[in-house]
């Protein structure tokens, strides 16, 4: 089988690294500085006989009030076309911190019809272990998602089990 799956989310959280973690190769640019995707990064991964086809999904983070700008309208269209037909969408957010960012990707989601997985990277970085389980408990509940998986995809941590919650879906 084969199938689409998005990776969403605000910039900075690690949609990048995510992808070269899952890939195994540096297919798509990571940065400190925000939007540095500015294209879609397509990246395909075979496991048995199935295709992973992972999209990096830039500019879903936009707000309406910068609706206006030419690029910002170009961003959204494009990422609004990325997720029409996918088969599974990995939203991605901080470890600590919920943004009007993180809820302008939530509310972009609100008409997908995929399972939407919540991926919690950068737990590598939590000081207090015990801080994770609350955590995912209020995030885990602003919408129905299909799992919520701590990760860190910069040292690979629970990324395994991240694609296995994915291929559920294919
Ligand atoms: P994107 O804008 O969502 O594509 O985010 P990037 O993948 O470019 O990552 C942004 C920054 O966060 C980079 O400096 C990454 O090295 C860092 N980063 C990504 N994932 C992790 C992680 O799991 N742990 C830590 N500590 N840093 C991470
Ligand atoms: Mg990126």
């Amino acid at each position: 089988s084969c199938g689409f799956v998005a990776i969403v989310g605000r910039p900075n959280v690690g949609k990048s690294t995510l992808m070269n973690r899952i890939l195994g190769q540096k297919i798509s640019i990571t940065s400190r500085r925000p939007q540095t995707t500015r294209h879609q990064v397509m990246g395909i991964k075979t496991v048995d006989d199935t295709q992973f086809i992972y999209v990096d999904t830039p500019g879903m983070h936009i707000m309406s009030k910068d609706r206006n700008k030419a690029i910002n309208r170009f961003m959204n269209q494009a990422a609004t076309q990325a997720l029409r037909d996918v088969d599974c969408v990995v939203f991605i957010i901080d470890r600590t911190r919920w943004t009007d960012e993180d809820q302008a990707v939530l509310k972009r989601l609100e008409h997908v019809k995929a399972p939407v997985i919540l991926a919690v990277n950068k737990v590598d970085r939590l000081q207090d272990k015990n801080d994770l389980l609350p955590w995912l408990a209020e995030v885990g509940a602003r919408r129905d998602f299909a799992a919520v998986v701590p990760i860190s995809a910069k040292h690979g941590t629970q990324v395994e089990a991240l694609e296995e919650e994915v291929a559920k879906y294919l």
